[in-house]
């Protein structure tokens, strides 16, 4: 007989996680389905950290984030510990920058959270560590933040369980509609409401229901420093910066152990997902190097490098929708920046699935332009 549960998840990264940990705790019962083991390094959630801010550049992502911190104290509470670690975000604009500025300022502003904006001597002042051309501007906002990567989806699942989910590893979806889920082995399990969160390999899943989304899954890569005076790194002592032009890098203050990660925004190659390569790349590695060497100077030398897949929409846009024509399958995807939003999306997507809310909003929807004309022009910098 085919097995039934009232949602089946597909994917169990941070998305998948927290989806299944949320339709959980409203007491459905629940399948989640990972086609690696759990806490894999070929998706887009493991390693040590992620950034949580509220700077962003509409004013619907800034309302968003205070969801997001929300959601991440709610967790936190769940989990009985801490998971977000506040060190303060500095967004630094270099003189004409390629990212305006002021797509910042307008929207942290109108949604009424503070932030200052400091020149580059006031830079220096407060965090010596920082060597910076002048004309740059920090726009410091105090409650940038840290949150566990791999830590953070681990803890998402091990709730999802005690909520009495039930997550498989090893188990490959081949085929979704929004009542039935088919495994590789053949397994067929039936479903009041399946939501997908495959990140990369979405479009695969989608395509035979005749969803064609323009993704791109790009190969990236994130650096450790170590710093040979760590505590000027410490986060007591170091915010989160992002470097705000083209090429756009950002980086950490130590966290839970010496060294200072830094990666480029968008650095990568287009990649298949399935047919990538695990190796560092050394050209990524010294245009990285050479950017936290003339800004960060006392980083130190990388000692370590890790690949990490973003899967990008055109406009770099999440989707959080149900699937036109499958009203019961709903889809969740976090373009490259979804991480810190992850408790949300589990929030947002478990109401979608269980029919508590009928849209998430516009602009994460399937139908929108980014999606579906096919000369929408491609931009990923925000
Ligand atoms: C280097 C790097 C740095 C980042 N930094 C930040 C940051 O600072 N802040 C931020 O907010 N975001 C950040 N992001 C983005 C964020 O990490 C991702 O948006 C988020 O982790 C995506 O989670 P996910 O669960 O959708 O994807 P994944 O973690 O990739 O999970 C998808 C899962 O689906 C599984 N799956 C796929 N197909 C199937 C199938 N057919 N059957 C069963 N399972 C399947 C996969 O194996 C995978 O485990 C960063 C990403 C990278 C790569």
């Amino acid at each position: 007989m085919t097995e039934r549960h009232d949602f089946v998840v597909v994917g169990l990264g941070a998305l998948g996680s927290a989806t299944a940990h949320q339709l959980a705790r409203r007491r459905h019962s629940v399948l989640g389905l990972e086609r690696f083991e759990l806490g894999h390094h070929r998706g887009a959630s493991h390693d040590t950290s992620r950034i949580l801010r509220h700077s962003y550049h509409t004013p619907e992502y800034v309302r968003l984030t205070r969801d997001a911190y929300d959601d991440w104290a709610r967790l936190s509470s769940a989990a009985g510990r801490e998971l977000v670690t506040v060190v303060g975000g500095l967004d630094l604009f270099p003189a004409d920058p390629a990212i305006p500025m002021v797509d910042y300022t307008d929207s942290l502003t109108e949604v009424g959270i503070d932030f200052d904006l400091l020149d580059v001597d006031a830079i220096g002042e407060r965090w010596p560590q920082f060597a910076l051309p002048a004309g740059t501007v920090g726009l410091y906002q105090r409650r940038g933040a840290i949150v566990p990567a791999g830590p953070g989806t681990a803890v998402l699942q091990d709730l999802a369980r005690r909520h009495g989910a039930v997550l498989r590893d090893h188990a490959e979806v081949t085929a979704v509609t929004g009542t039935s889920v088919t495994l590789a082995d053949g397994t067929t399990y039936a479903a009041g409401g399946v939501v997908l969160c495959a990140d990369a390999w979405t479009d695969r899943l989608l395509a035979p229901l005749g969803i064609d989304l323009p993704l791109t899954v790009t190969l990236e890569q994130a650096t450790y420093f170590a710093p040979e005076r760590p505590e000027d790194f410490a986060p007591e002592r170091m915010p989160l910066w992002i470097w705000m032009d083209e090429p756009s890098f950002y980086g950490f203050p130590c966290y839970g152990e010496p060294t200072v990660k830094a990666a480029q925004d968008c650095g990568g190659p287009a990649v298949d997902p399935d047919a990538r390569g695990t190796d560092p790349d050394p050209t990524m590695l010294d245009l990285l190097a050479g950017h936290v060497g003339r800004m960060l100077p006392g980083a130190g030398r990388p000692v370590r490098s890790l690949r990490c897949q973003y899967t990008l929409t055109p406009d770099r846009d999440f989707v959080m929708d149900r699937v036109p024509g499958h009203p019961s399958l709903v889809v969740g995807l976090g373009a490259g920046h979804g991480f810190k939003f992850a408790p949300t999306f589990g929030r947002l997507l478990a109401d979608l699935a269980t029919g508590e809310r009928d849209t998430v909003s516009p602009t994460f929807a399937l139908d929108r332009p980014a999606l579906t004309d096919p000369s929408y022009a491609v931009h990923w910098l925000v």
